[in-house]
């Protein structure tokens, strides 16, 4: 079953709603977070609608390389030399849109470990 294709982000892949972009290909998008926690908070979507890593298979294996990678490339791109990238997997995690996405947080000093 496609559990995220009525997601916002499913919303926001086909157009429905608007994102800050700053980043599409053929597999994914990137946008900025409409409640950034850092001066820099971006999201990575595929366009596949995966729920979260628990939902991904070793198929799925190329594509989640593709997303760190964009991951890093925006994360260049918006001028960071280090950033934290956050999956959050299942409601207990604090995953709120259930079609998965990367954060790519930066631009300030980041703590660790998170709450
Ligand atoms: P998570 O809690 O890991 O599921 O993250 C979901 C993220 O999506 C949160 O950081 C929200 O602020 C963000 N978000 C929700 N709706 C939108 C939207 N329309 N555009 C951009 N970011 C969004």
């Amino acid at each position: 079953m496609d559990q995220s294709a009525d997601t916002i982000f499913g919303r926001i892949l086909r157009g429905e709603i608007p994102s800050d972009q700053v980043h599409s290909d053929a597999l994914c998008i990137a946008f900025r977070d409409v409640q950034p926690q850092a001066p820099v908070h971006l999201l990575v979507i595929p366009r596949q609608p995966l729920v979260n890593l628990a939902d991904a298979s070793a198929a799925d294996g190329p594509l989640l390389g593709h997303l760190l990678l964009v991951a890093a490339q925006v994360a260049r791109q918006e001028g960071l030399t280090a950033w934290r990238t956050v999956i959050n997997s299942g409601a207990d995690a604090g995953q709120t849109v259930f079609h998965l996405h990367l954060h790519v947080i930066g631009g300030r000093p980041l703590q660790w470990p998170p709450g």
